[in-house]
């Protein structure tokens, strides 16, 4: 069983927002949508929710067309950018909503808000209101809403991305144990690499309203598709085009600088910058026989010592190194 888009499409005036995706979304697992600002990630959720109709497509959850379905309707569980809880009602309130709504009767709302309360490490709060809780503590309530009334398919918008970076980390950890625990399909959209990878077992990259690449996290990172989807992965591998070309390569090639070993009969580069990041070194290197500069981490341990700008490394590239990428940027 699946969410299954086939051809979804949105416009809104000469934008076309969403521009035929085709994305599978199979039980109990989490699909990141990653793409930058404005590329349609939110306009496609929208859509799989039911908040407004696609101009042409399907969109079907376990075989099950959605087209006329209404939001309520549709066992979808939201939780959006800034969780949108309910102020002036408590945490035992703001999770029983979708029930209330669906005319659950008081037993059963009751037992499923205090199995919830207690699975998201609410206990406690439970009389709060919103804004009596820390931001790890609002997520979970909104995750515990949208989670309340057993959806088959949670969409998650950005739930993380009004956070500063610590606390960030910290809930980024915290939803993907959640996630992991819960057995239930999802769907996260959001435009920060790491968060993505940490939390879905399968990332889809969007650009301009498309799916350009689907796949594990692993196979992504490795295979990237094209340039843009490298530079949108910060994976700063990239070769320079005309370098690329003057080495014999007639399209993209990433050179995986992890790849690189120290070796004394090896290739000579210049160390053009080294920055410490915590145990390791990131090093700017200059290749004289190539004539560009690429990145590379290195512990001082397997040097030796510490690098310091001007010194000469001698590293050995082996072949694997080089990974031309399929399709031409
Ligand atoms: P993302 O979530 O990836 O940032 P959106 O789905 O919000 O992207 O937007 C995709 C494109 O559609 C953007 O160009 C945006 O300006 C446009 N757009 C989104 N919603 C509307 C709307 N309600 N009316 C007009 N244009 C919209």
């Amino acid at each position: 069983m699946a969410l299954e888009l086939t051809g979804v499409a949105r416009r809104y005036g000469d934008v076309r927002a969403v521009d035929g995706v085709d994305l599978t979304v199979p039980d109990g697992r989490t699909v990141a949508l990653l793409g930058p600002s404005g590329c349609g990630k939110s306009t496609l959720l929208r859509l799989v929710a039911g908040l407004e109709p696609p101009d042409a497509g399907r969109i079907a959850l376990d075989g099950r067309d959605l087209a006329g379905v209404p939001p309520q309707d549709r066992n979808v569980g939201m939780v959006f950018q800034d969780y949108a809880l309910f102020p002036h009602l408590s945490v035992a309130d703001n999770v029983a909503f979708g029930l209330v709504e669906r005319r659950w009767s008081t037993e059963r709302r009751r037992a499923r808000v205090a199995e919830l309360v207690e699975r998201m490490g609410l206990t406690g709060t439970e009389g709060r209101r919103p804004h009596e809780l820390s931001g790890g503590q609002q997520q979970r309530v909104a995750l515990a809403r949208a989670l309340a009334p057993r959806p088959s398919l949670l969409l998650l918008d950005e739930p993380l991305s009004n956070l500063d970076r610590t606390l960030r980390d910290d809930l980024t950890r915290d939803l993907a144990r959640l996630l992991s625990g819960l057995e239930v399909r999802a769907i996260h959209v959001t435009h920060d690499q790491d968060e993505a990878f940490r939390l879905a077992d399968r990332v889809a990259l969007m650009r301009e309203g498309r799916i350009v690449q689907e796949g594990t996290p692993d196979r992504v990172v490795e295979e990237p598709r094209d340039a843009w989807a490298v530079r949108f992965l910060g994976l700063r591998e990239l070769v320079p085009p005309t370098a690329a070309r003057a080495l014999g390569f007639d399209g993209p090639v990433l050179l995986r600088t992890e790849r690189f070993v120290p070796a004394v009969d090896g290739q000579p580069f210049e160390v053009r910058e080294a920055v410490r990041i915590g145990p390791e070194f990131e090093l700017t290197l200059f290749a004289p026989a190539w004539g560009f500069d690429l990145r590379w981490r290195v512990r001082p341990r397997e040097l030796g010592h510490d690098p310091r700008v001007g010194d000469v490394l001698h590293l050995a590239v082996p072949d694997a190194a080089w990974t031309p990428l399929g399709v031409p940027a």
